[in-house]
């Protein structure tokens, strides 16, 4: 397992600021040690990445433990790759790194619902495009001046969360910025924003929520966090663990010095804010999935949209968590036999343990396509089509979904031979 060098001695960075002075020395040599023991990869990307925590001191630690080549590598503005953010790194007056942010520059459309995340991440580089994302969009609605949000505060937000995303196959980065990109095309495609009134508190709440709304998600599902009784499921009280746990990290890691992209709005704001990305993120639960479904019913019945903000802030959030099917084919496909193979780990590892393999994660059972028409057919579509007959301007997704529902009835056999495929090599073990 990859130590997180950076985030251990960013903790440590800050708990020295509030302890004695002997016990200041030793922290300082147990960071050192933490430092000297790392590999310098790791400490190169983490300084790549932009570390507001680390001081001059153990900056000055680094460069003795590491490959100094490397390390100017990292922090030197000509040499870092367009992959990578770009930034300034200065000594300020105070021992503190100013470290300013800016982004490569990108032309593509933020706007578009055919965009290829997957050939956009291979340019960019993954977690950077989670903040060029977020950039554009927050931009798009004008965030940044309407929400007092700081573009260098922000974007070590961006970051940071985008860093923290761990590498799993589907609940990764990309998926926390193809989610986000998903909620603010449908506010383009719609005018839910006009109808209920909404204020640019409200359209932030959306986006910060998606991208949030997987932080740290471990790659395995609530019910195998439950079933092996995971140090998480007993933090939570086995409700809604991941949810919880996501949004709670994503509200911590906001508390960090210079990383308070909430500073600037007042407390009443931040507490709407709070409930509404609380509500949204642990509406992501797919056990709430029912509620959401009969919540359109109330959109029927209710013309006046004006007291829904709440409601539809959580519908649009879990809408486009449930935007893969309804993507383009190439894009849906991608994010399918990614989610799948995800899953597949998980049954693995319940089979491992000698727990039952949860539905739909069975490699040696689940005919991925069969799967994927059963999903359309009795999730997706009973939600967005009566969705989109309240809501006018998202017909596209249904219009997508029926065609990728067509694709995957015509590779019913081809997935039958992979699963047979599965069981001879199993069997050959
Ligand atoms: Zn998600």
């Amino acid at each position: 397992m990859k130590v997180p060098t950076f985030e251990i001695a960013s903790i440590l960075e800050d708990i020295k600021t509030r302890i004695s002075a002997e016990d200041k020395e030793k922290l300082s040599w147990c960071i050192s040690q933490l430092i000297e023991s790392s590999g310098k990869t790791d400490l190169t990307t983490h300084i790549q990445s932009g570390n507001t925590y680390l001081t001059e001191e153990t900056l000055s630690q680094i460069e003795q433990h590491s490959s100094l080549p490397l390390i100017r590598l990292a922090i030197s503005d000509e040499e870092i790759s367009r992959k990578s953010i770009n930034r300034r790194i200065s000594l300020s007056s105070s021992s503190s790194l100013d470290l300013e942010i800016s982004l490569p520059s990108a032309n593509f459309d933020i706007n578009d619902f055919n965009i290829n995340i997957f050939e956009l991440a291979k340019e960019f580089g993954e977690a950077t495009l989670l903040s060029i994302y977020a950039q554009k969009i927050f931009a798009y609605w004008n965030l940044f001046i309407s929400m007092g949000f700081d573009l260098q505060v922000f974007l070590r937000y961006c970051q940071y969360i985008g860093e923290g995303y761990k590498p799993n196959l589907y609940h990764n980065v990309l998926h926390a910025a193809d989610v986000m990109q998903a909620c603010h095309v449908f506010m383009i495609s719609t005018n839910i924003v006009e109808l209920s009134e909404m204020i640019p508190l409200h359209i932030a709440a959306l986006m910060l929520s998606a991208m949030v709304h997987d932080y740290k998600h471990p790659g395995v599902s609530n019910s195998y966090l439950y079933m092996i009784g995971d140090k998480l499921a007993i933090r939570y009280n086995d409700v809604s663990i991941l949810e919880n746990y996501h949004v709670s990290k994503a509200f911590q890691i906001a508390l960090k010095e210079n990383m308070n992209i909430f500073s600037n709005i007042s407390k009443e704001e931040y507490r709407t804010l709070r409930k509404l990305m609380i509500n949204a993120v642990l509406g992501t639960d797919m056990t709430k999935h029912p509620q959401h479904v009969s919540n359109l019913s109330k959109l029927s019945q209710n013309n006046d949209l004006k007291g829904e903000k709440e409601l539809l802030i959580s519908l649009f959030m879990h809408l486009g968590d449930l935007s893969n099917p309804s993507r383009i084919e190439k894009i849906c496909e991608e994010w399918t036999l990614r989610i799948c193979e995800e899953f597949f780990l998980q049954g693995d590892k319940e089979r491992s343990n000698n727990i039952p393999v949860s539905p739909l994660m069975d490699r040696y059972l689940v005919n991925i396509a069969k799967s994927q028409i059963g999903f359309i057919s009795g999730v997706i579509l009973p939600f967005i089509t009566p969705l989109c007959r309240e809501i006018k301007g998202l017909d596209f997704l249904v219009t997508n979904a029926q065609a990728n529902k067509e694709v995957w009835a015509g590779r019913i056999n081809e997935f039958e031979e992979k699963i047979v495929k599965s069981k001879d090599q199993s069997a050959s073990l």
